[in-house]
């Protein structure tokens, strides 16, 4: 856990869409498609190059978090999204997926 962190205190506070055993869902604050959520994970890593610090049993769960949120918010078709670096638009650096779907 990181103090200064925004997704860490999202993950502690926020309003979840889902939550699983060291996950959360939450709805983006500026929706980029009509459905736009991001999965959190609890464990603070500041991208995806530092998906090594997950446990591999985590790392499965994370990734079947992802779907079954997608599956329960009713996307059939969706995209999955992760920015790494400010190069490629990361703007928070607490590891975190875009689930973007909802335009059919
Ligand atoms: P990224 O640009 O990949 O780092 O994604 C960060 C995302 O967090 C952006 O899509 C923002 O709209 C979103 N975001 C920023 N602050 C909040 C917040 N307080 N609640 C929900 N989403 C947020
Ligand atoms: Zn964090």
């Amino acid at each position: 856990m990181n103090d200064d962190c925004l997704f860490c205190k999202l993950y502690r506070e926020g309003e979840h869409v889902a939550a699983a055993d060291g996950f959360v869902a939450i709805r983006d604050i500026n929706p980029q498609a009509p459905v736009h959520l991001l999965v959190l994970p609890e464990r603070h890593v500041d991208s995806l190059r530092e998906i090594g610090g997950f446990p591999p049993e985590e790392t499965q769960r994370m990734l079947e978090f992802i779907a079954d949120v997608a599956a329960r918010e009713g996307l059939r078709d969706y995209r999955v999204e992760v920015n790494v670096g400010p190069g490629a638009g990361q703007t928070v650096f607490h590891l975190h997926w875009h689930i973007k779907g909802g335009w059919a």
